[in-house]
């Protein structure tokens, strides 16, 4: 079965809550003909509740941008899997880069987070990717190797019928620097293919693999046309209504 496209926008820490609700607006407008896709969008948590009205009976989906393990308690400044649903929500982003290199969230973090997530019955898109460092130093696919097999660590199959993979390396993340499509197709390849092992080949195939990193209006149509690019995860460009509503009608 072809892997449904699904094309993501963060808005990482933008937006009041008038803004958000606008943006959602426009985008659902913009994608209201892309029905051959998916659309999500991770506004920040005090937007949730807002843009989930604003975007009711489109399709698009409202994620958070992170999720706790926990279901409450004394955890300050964490949200729960059933506070998320509560405002609407039905997946989650792990693993952010920006989580994981400013807030040192570990990838036995990200697992606990991810799992805590599923066992709530969100989706989940668990972002990985590697360093310029990592990337000269020729380590780049043993980093996503590792951050494969941590974060979906004690994941049964039947689960990651909702887990959702994003590449993102992190040099091509907000610095306007896409990856080429060879090293994008390279990366995604070898994640289809750890996948297909870690789990049943049907199910390795069936994951969608999104890319991420300064994906714009001019590079999103030679994006989706690689084999294993099954929709892009995108922060700047998702935070304007007419660049993202190009993206989301890609040819
Ligand atoms: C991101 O935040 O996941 C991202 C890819 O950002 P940008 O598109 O701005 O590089």
């Amino acid at each position: 079965m072809p892997r449904r496209a699904l094309i993501a926008g963060n808005w990482k820490m933008h937006k009041t809550v008038t803004d958000a609700t606008l943006l959602a607006e426009q985008i659902a407008a913009a994608g209201r003909d892309a029905t051959d896709r998916d659309i999500l969008l991770a506004p920040p948590f005090t937007s949730l509740g807002a843009v989930t009205g604003a975007v009711e009976g489109s399709g698009i989906v409202v994620a958070g941008q992170n999720v706790s393990w926990e279901e409450q308690g004394a955890f300050t400044g964490e949200i729960s899997p059933l506070m998320l649903k509560d405002l609407g929500a039905t997946a989650a982003i792990v693993g952010h880069s920006e989580r994981r290199q400013i807030f040192g969230e570990t990838d036995s973090m990200i697992n606990k987070r991810l799992r805590g997530g599923l066992e709530q019955g969100l989706s989940i898109l668990l972002c990985i990717g590697e360093t310029l460092d990592e990337r000269e130093s020729g380590d780049a696919l043993a980093i996503l190797e590792q951050q494969v097999r941590a974060g979906l660590a004690e994941v049964s199959s039947t689960q990651m019928a909702s887990v959702v993979i994003a590449y993102e390396p992190v040099w091509a993340i907000g610095t306007g620097k896409t990856a080429t499509t060879e090293q994008a197709q390279e990366a995604h390849g070898f994640i289809r293919s750890l996948l297909c092992d870690l789990y049943e080949k049907d199910i390795g195939n069936s994951i969608r693999i999104l890319y991420g990193g300064s994906v714009k209006p001019a590079n999103i149509d030679e994006l989706m046309a690689q084999p294993d690019i099954d929709g892009v995860l995108v922060g700047g460009a998702s935070l304007d209504a007419e660049s993202f509503g190009r993206i989301i009608n890609y040819k």
